[in-house]
């Protein structure tokens, strides 16, 4: 269908190469994280990509999302971070997925569906999902509990591993190895993207990379040695020439003090466009910068356009992409590079390149 709206496009080529890039730094496997549509950037598009190009491990959070890949990926391993429930255990066997244990509830209901292959998630600081040390502890003291179960590896999440400063790096590198020294025969995945750039100690059988894979930095602070992945354009519906005094948008959060160009844009908190952009940032049009004035509706945004040269309706305008990272916006929206990515909705198409 011809679409006029906003739209992303996708660099696959981006993708590929930046989960080369981390894997050779890991220099050991890197599996490719794909939870959240691929953070924004379409995970049934972006996964065979990275398959070809031999990438031979996926995860998401969700079984439906890993259902869905399967669906295009008929050989790699595809884990489910979130573990599993007990309406869904049927489905993982049916489809050849891989539930992440991540506590004695759910390695207690793999058992009872028969077992088989499984990841097992410990926590190491997080407190959030994971075995925790007494719960590991437990496992080793009564074997029987991993009955008919094979763990194919022992993951854990880090907490602050984009602050190499941080303790809690090494800190939660300890108690893994003193978890993993229970179960020696098992493989281990430490490092998330960040994690990869911690150096050697943080190294393990597979590396588990999502945001730097869409060129997210997983070294803030320090040059992106990741390529950036995806661009959002979308295009001024209308231009209207309005007086000094006059206001813009919802509860007039703006007003003109001179004689302005405004331009509406078809892009709206209801595409995950943040509402909290609210007269902060701005868009780029061939090089020049278009300050977002007044609120951010539901399905349009409005910029200032003042004195830009060029720019008629029908143009479009870059949200995100060439000289707007994903991490600025979230710098303006009081969030995150991957909130700003995942959130981008079903309503804007990806285009891929
Ligand atoms: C999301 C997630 C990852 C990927 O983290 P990034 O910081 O995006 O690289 C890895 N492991 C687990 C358990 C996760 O939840």
């Amino acid at each position: 269908m011809a679409h006029c709206g906003a739209v992303l496009d996708v660099d696959t080529g981006a993708i590929v190469a930046n989960w080369r890039e981390l894997a050779r730094r890991h220099g050991a496997e890197a599996a490719a994280v794909v939870k959240a549509d691929a953070y924004g950037h379409g995970a049934v598009a972006v996964a065979p990509v990275l398959a070809r190009a031999g990438c031979a491990t996926f995860f998401t959070a969700h079984l439906a999302e890993a259902l869905a890949l399967r669906a295009v990926l008929p050989e790699p391993r595809i884990a489910v971070l979130n573990g599993p429930c007990a309406a869904e255990i049927a489905t993982y066997r049916a489809a050849n997925l891989l539930p992440v244990l991540g506590s004695l509830s759910h390695v207690a209901l793999w058992r009872e569906a028969g077992g088989g292959t499984a990841y097992l998630q410990a926590d190491t600081g997080m407190n959030r999902l994971g075995l925790g040390a007494a719960d590991m502890e437990q496992l080793a003291a009564e074997p029987a509990l991993l009955d008919g179960i094979e763990v194919a590896l022992l993951m854990t999440h880090l907490v602050a591993s984009e602050e190499p400063a941080d303790p809690a790096n090494a800190a939660q590198r300890e108690r893994f190895e003193r978890l993993r020294a229970l179960f020696p025969a098992w493989k281990t995945s430490l490092a998330n993207s960040s994690g990869i750039f911690l150096g050697a100690d943080f190294a393990s059988d597979l590396a588990r990379p999502g945001a730097a894979l869409y060129g997210i930095n997983p070294t803030p602070g320090r040059a992106n040695p990741m390529q950036p992945a995806a661009s959002l354009t979308a295009p001024v519906l209308q231009l209207r020439d309005i007086r000094p005094g006059e206001s813009v948008g919802y509860n007039a959060t703006w007003r003109a003090e001179r004689s302005s160009r405004v331009a509406t844009v078809a892009i709206g908190y209801a595409d995950g466009w943040p509402r909290a952009l609210g007269n902060t940032g701005h868009a780029l049009f061939d090089g020049h910068v278009l300050p977002l004035v007044g609120r951010v509706s539901m399905d349009l945004t409005t910029y200032d356009a003042t004195g830009v040269p060029g720019l008629a309706e029908g143009s479009r305008v870059t949200l995100l992409g060439e000289g707007v990272a994903a991490e600025t916006i979230a710098l303006w929206a009081g969030t995150n590079a991957y909130e700003v990515l995942t959130r981008l909705g079903p309503r804007i198409p990806r285009r891929y390149r």
